[in-house]
């Protein structure tokens, strides 16, 4: 007899595991509200809840659905995709050596040289997608994380996520991977090798533009996740049940989003390179995109929906470009239905790698001829 087959992220996803409600048969998971649970009366909490910042069902409903995409061990939601992060880093201790990628969110890589450096983490900040520079970086015994994100904001650079796990581990460091672009669905750096992999829920997982949240999940679940899970619970880094909710919603849709963003994407991207006022497009799904052939074989399904253009015209160009669109929505964030653009040297400010000519653009899922036509339009009126 022949082994049933596990089921597909894209089956998890929309039945949202398949849980029934035990009390009502509902197959919409209720939304758990309660802060506090009743003791057992010999004074044990057998049912596993004790509090709310801890312990709430709806987050791990939602936990559930979120290791079962990336075939993890466990899953930690939290507040938002900083929270997660800065969890990950707060687990390790002063003067632990860690290393970063130079192209990264550039929220989180001005929180390490600025406030977790000012802890005592020592940071090194390096080109990840240069093996070289990342063997020169990680010090044997000293280095206690490398942390990558690849496709990375706002250049979509693309990191070997196989390669820098054997250099990581090599050098007794974890690898912990920023995989909020990529998604569950492209890329799974757990199977190449990453100990831990992190996404801003806030985009793709989530995928409305409604819900701020950040989750983790790990290959295994040893003391340094103790350590995170620890301290999410200790210093409150949570996420609210409703939000938990709406993200379990959001997540039942992810395989229909994340392809169709991806083909837009792809075909924005060949377009775009033709037109006459686009100097460069940078998009990993280009022959001519420097992580091509790595991205190649680490993504599967598409190369995401993310890519940015460089306008020949310059920075003002740029923004009065942005200015003239219509459909595409002049906004941050990405990874939502909706398609946005965003002059994003305005937003990453002074020591960001982002050339000040860029547009950044998250494809969302309308019509891509719409979506060309905006633009083209936006970019050849006067
Ligand atoms: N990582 C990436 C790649 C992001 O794009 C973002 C947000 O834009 C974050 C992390 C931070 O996530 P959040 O805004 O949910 O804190």
């Amino acid at each position: 007899m022949s082994v049933p087959r596990p089921y597909s992220p894209r089956t998890l996803a929309a039945q949202a595991l398949g849980h029934i409600d035990n009390a009502t048969g509902g197959l919409v998971p209720p939304i758990h509200v309660t802060t506090t649970f009743l003791r057992d009366p010999d004074n044990q909490y057998r049912r596993g809840h004790v509090y709310g910042r801890p312990d709430n069902a709806t987050i791990r409903e939602a936990e559930a659905i979120i290791a079962a995409l990336e075939q993890a061990a466990a899953a930690l939601l939290l507040g938002s995709g900083m929270s997660a992060a800065t969890a990950v880093f707060l687990a390790l201790k002063p003067g632990d050596h860690v290393v970063a990628p130079s192209v990264m969110y550039w929220a989180l890589r001005n929180w390490l040289i600025t406030d977790a450096a000012e802890w005592g983490l020592r940071v090194d900040i390096v080109d990840t997608a240069d093996l070289v520079a990342v063997r020169a970086a990680v010090r044997p015994g000293e280095t206690k994380l490398v942390w990558l994100e690849t496709p990375a904001n706002p250049l979509w650079t693309i990191t070997d996520i196989r390669a820098v796990a054997e250099i990581a581990h090599a050098a007794g460091a974890r690898l912990a991977v920023d995989s909020t672009c990529a998604t569950p669905l492209l890329t799974r750096p757990l199977a190449l090798g990453a100990d831990i992999v992190m996404h801003s829920a806030t985009k793709y997982l989530n995928g409305h533009s409604d819900v701020v949240a950040g989750a983790l999940v790990c290959g295994y679940e040893d003391a340094f996740w103790d350590r995170i899970k620890r301290g999410r619970g200790m210093r409150g880094q949570i996420l609210g049940p409703l939000e938990a909710f709406l993200l379990i919603r959001g997540m039942r849709t992810l395989a229909l989003r994340v392809p169709a963003a991806c083909a837009s994407a792809m075909e924005l991207a060949v377009r775009l390179s033709n037109h006459a006022g686009v100097a460069e497009v940078l998009y990993p799904g280009l022959p001519t995109h420097p992580g091509h052939a790595i991205a190649a074989r680490q993504m599967q399904g598409g190369f995401g929906g993310m890519l940015s253009i460089r306008l020949r015209d310059g920075e003002a160009a740029a923004i009065a470009a942005a200015a003239r669109t219509g459909l595409w929505k002049r906004a941050t964030s990405l990874g939502g239905v909706e398609s946005l653009i965003e002059h994003r040297g305005s937003i990453e400010g002074p020591g960001s790698p982002c050339p000040l000519d860029l547009l950044r653009l998250s494809v969302g899922i309308e019509d891509v001829e719409d979506l060309y036509g905006d633009l083209d339009r936006a970019m050849t009126a006067e």
